[in-house]
């Protein structure tokens, strides 16, 4: 099977060209189609799996299929957590790769830096957003982040997540987000608190194992 059989545009085909990658993952495979379909997900998923292309290619394909002018402000529309700022760098490298060919703006946000420079990247407009919880509630008490147009949400490693203790402040996010959303779940393992969390967040998901 071939990337272009997958219902990914050209700028996203090109991308993944200079990757050379030469064919989707089995993670991939399935969750593509499935996402551009705007179904919620449930993936169990390991690292190694290819899953951050598994989600990132079909988010941006949905977004360039939703915006049709170059000059459209920037709004979140994708906000991906993540349980560790090395996990959240190297989504939003990931992002910023398959992205290369399209419009959008994206950014990282960890805590245990400073806040003010990503005060002013949040400032320029951004259409992604890869974050750790707790920094992400520094901004959305300090008002220094507009959450209110978000379409996608993933939570990635999302039994890291609430290993680490995040469960509150996930669910202090889910409060403010828009409830009109499709939903991505990647979990390595899956436990009681993965259930809950998933009745919670997804509706009639699609499970997705490999
Ligand atoms: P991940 O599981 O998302 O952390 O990805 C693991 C690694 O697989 C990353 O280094 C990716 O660059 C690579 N990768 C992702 N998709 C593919 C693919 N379709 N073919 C080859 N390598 C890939």
């Amino acid at each position: 099977m071939l990337f272009n059989t997958l219902g990914l545009s050209a700028p996203l085909l090109k991308a993944i060209k200079e990757q050379g990658y030469s064919e989707p993952t089995p993670i991939q495979k399935q969750s593509i189609p499935v996402i551009l379909d705007r179904k919620d997900i449930l993936a169990g998923a390991q690292t190694g799996t290819g899953k951050t292309a598994g989600f990132t290619l079909p988010i941006l394909e949905l977004l360039s299929r939703a915006r049709d002018s170059k000059s459209k402000p920037h709004h979140i529309k994708a906000l991906i957590l993540t349980p560790t700022r090395e996990l959240a760098a190297q989504v939003g490298e990931s992002v910023a790769l398959y992205g290369k060919f399209l419009p959008f703006k994206s950014c990282v946000i960890f805590g245990g830096v400073k806040i003010n420079p990503q005060i002013a990247q949040l400032r320029k407009g951004m259409d992604i957003v890869i974050a750790t919880p707790g920094r992400l509630l520094d901004h959305v008490s300090q008002k220094t982040i507009d959450l209110s147009k978000v379409d996608f949400l993933v939570l990635d490693e999302a039994d890291r997540m609430l290993d680490m203790g995040f469960i509150n402040d996930i669910r202090k996010i889910l409060e403010i987000l828009p409830k009109q959303r499709q939903n991505l779940l990647f979990s390595a393992t899956y436990s009681d608190e993965i259930k809950k969390l998933s009745d919670r967040l997804l509706n009639s998901p699609t499970l997705i194992e490999v």
